[in-house]
């Protein structure tokens, strides 16, 4: 494998799977532009480098032919605006249009090929589609770490037609790094704050995570099949009743390896899952019938405060409580604050999976903690200790 930083890329074809699956309104504009801006870097650095960008990616889910509202066109302005030069478009990803409109390149410029998901062969990882993309360049980058997680044609089986020349951009690569950095070269201690709805889609995660941790502190909904487990009244709150014993095995799990679990002590409690709900605080293992904890109280904010202040990893995944609704918000705000003070204090912090990002976003500190990872599903399989196959296909 190659290195971006390293490779000279004059005159040479880039191939670069980037992960434009950005959302569209009804007039086929980008709403939210963070996967595009995440990749200017990469593209700027071949075409600065003498090289020609040619970029392919999926959007949306089209049923395996051509579709208008899938189109990558729509796409074309917002890029070229970012990057500040036109971007040429081809109307296939493959064949003689990819092909012509190769030909017309000069070093420096960009093309962005059609919806790669307008062939089914794409999320079925044909090699005779890998090689017929492989064709049209010297290079192949991969900087969608968003679908590494997937064998498909353009984020894994293609690699296999450059034994050398591959290599991952910045999007991908800082990605990487930085997890890896948290899952095998952590400085202690290690924290990892889970939560979320439910422990059951958390299971693996927290599996992998106990071997490297040194504290686990749990919320959100998944703290009552815990609490329950131990005995405790949880009145209404979420539970997975057939999760109880799983609950027990983690928490014996985790005695084993050495690893302190911090449950939360106190929760806002309410008559309602609604924000309008009437409100108390209760110890979470005395919750009156027909209340429910949606969010950690205040003995447990500062419980984990203290040890979130003595942590030197930090990796957070999953909200601490409703924190879409105002009146439940608090103690994901908190349990935020108190990993952005631990960074600022030199500590390396890893936000990470689909909610924990738009928390973080809601509560405008996403550049006051070391990384956070846009990777979701990719990133969950990483965590759980899954070799994804688009990492492999760079690597091996
Ligand atoms: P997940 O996708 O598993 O990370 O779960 C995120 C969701 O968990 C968010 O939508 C939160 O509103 C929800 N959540 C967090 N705490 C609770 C709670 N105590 N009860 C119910 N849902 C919760």
């Amino acid at each position: 494998m190659l290195n971006i930083d390293t490779t000279d890329f004059t005159g040479k074809k880039v191939l670069i799977r980037v992960d434009f699956n950005v959302p569209l309104n009804e007039q086929f504009e980008v709403t939210d532009d963070t996967r595009i801006r995440a990749a200017i870097p990469t593209i700027k650095k071949v075409i600065e480098g003498g090289g020609i960008a040619i970029l392919m990616s999926h959007l949306g889910r089209p049923k395996g032919g051509p579709e208008d509202k899938f189109s990558l066109k729509h796409i074309v302005p917002t890029i070229s605006e970012l990057l500040g030069k036109p971007v040429l478009f081809a109307a296939d990803c493959i064949g003689d249009v990819a092909e012509n409109a190769l030909k017309a390149l000069h070093n420096g410029q960009v093309l962005l090929l059609e919806n790669l998901r307008f062939y089914k062969e794409e999320e079925a990882g044909d090699p005779g589609f890998a090689k017929k993309l492989a064709t049209l360049g010297d290079i192949y980058m991969n900087d969608a770490f968003g679908t590494a997680h997937r064998a498909h044609a353009s984020t894994a089986v293609i690699a296999d037609y450059f034994p050398v020349n591959k290599m991952f951009g910045y999007v991908m690569g800082g990605e990487i790094t930085a997890i890896d950095k948290v899952l095998h070269n952590a400085e202690r201690p290690f924290t990892a704050i889970m939560g979320g709805a439910k422990v059951s889609s958390k299971i693996s995660i927290i599996d992998n995570v106990l071997n490297k941790v040194d504290n686990l502190i749990i919320g959100g909904g998944m703290t009552f099949t815990f609490i329950k487990a131990m005995g405790g009244k949880i009145g209404a709150s979420l539970v997975e009743e057939d999760k109880l014993d799983m609950a027990k095995a983690l928490l014996a799990s985790a005695k084993t390896k050495g690893v302190t679990v911090h449950l939360p002590v106190d929760a806002v409690i309410a008559d309602k899952f609604a924000n309008d709900a009437s409100t108390r605080i209760a110890p979470v293992g005395e919750i009156p019938d027909g209340w429910m904890g949606l969010d950690i109280g205040p003995e447990t904010e500062a419980l984990f405060d203290k040890v979130i202040q003595a942590s030197k990893t930090i990796l957070w995944n999953g909200p601490v409580g409703v924190f879409e609704m105002p009146s439940f918000e608090k103690g994901t705000r908190a349990v935020g604050d108190s990993i952005v003070k631990a960074t600022a204090n030199g500590a390396f912090s890893l936000v990470g999976g689909g909610d924990s990002v738009a928390a973080v976003n809601q509560f405008h500190i996403a550049d006051k903690v070391s990384y956070v990872s846009t990777g979701g599903g990719a990133l969950l399989e990483y965590m759980e200790g899954i070799e994804l196959p688009g990492v492999k296909a760079i690597r091996s």
